[in-house]
């Protein structure tokens, strides 16, 4: 979507750290870190969020959780000391960009409930 800041990183239009891409996601660090590690995971698609993802967006959503997640904790030292994963979803949900993203956070501990 032209307008979306993400998929603006996607096609490298607008900068970003990236550390991770292949064909069906691409990872960066998120501008305003939450914590030691904080990164977004996203889709290349444009998907507005888990409430408009359809049956074929599955293998994207699944591939992110149980390829990217994984390999990216590992690759950035978190995965044994445990790590965060969030999907902010709609305006109550806390979603300040309409394309859906994943953040993975950790390097300190977490707080529950979450604010
Ligand atoms: P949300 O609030 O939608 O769950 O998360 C959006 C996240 O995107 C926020 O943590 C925010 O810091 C991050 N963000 C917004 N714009 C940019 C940007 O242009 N570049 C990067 N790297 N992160 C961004």
């Amino acid at each position: 979507m032209s307008d979306c800041i993400f998929c603006k990183i996607v096609s490298r239009d607008i900068p970003a750290d990236i550390i991770y891409e292949d064909d069906m996601v691409v990872s960066f660090k998120d501008l305003e870190p939450q914590a030691p590690v904080h990164i977004l995971i996203v889709p290349k698609k444009h998907i507005k969020n888990l409430n408009t993802a359809i049956p074929e967006d599955k293998d994207i959503v699944s591939h992110i959780m149980v390829d990217v997640v994984p390999e990216l904790a590992k690759k950035l030292k978190i995965a044994d000391d445990g790590f965060r994963l969030v999907v902010n979803t709609g305006v109550k949900g806390g979603q300040t960009v309409d394309h859906l993203h994943f953040h993975l956070i950790g390097g300190r501990s977490m707080q529950w409930p979450p604010g």
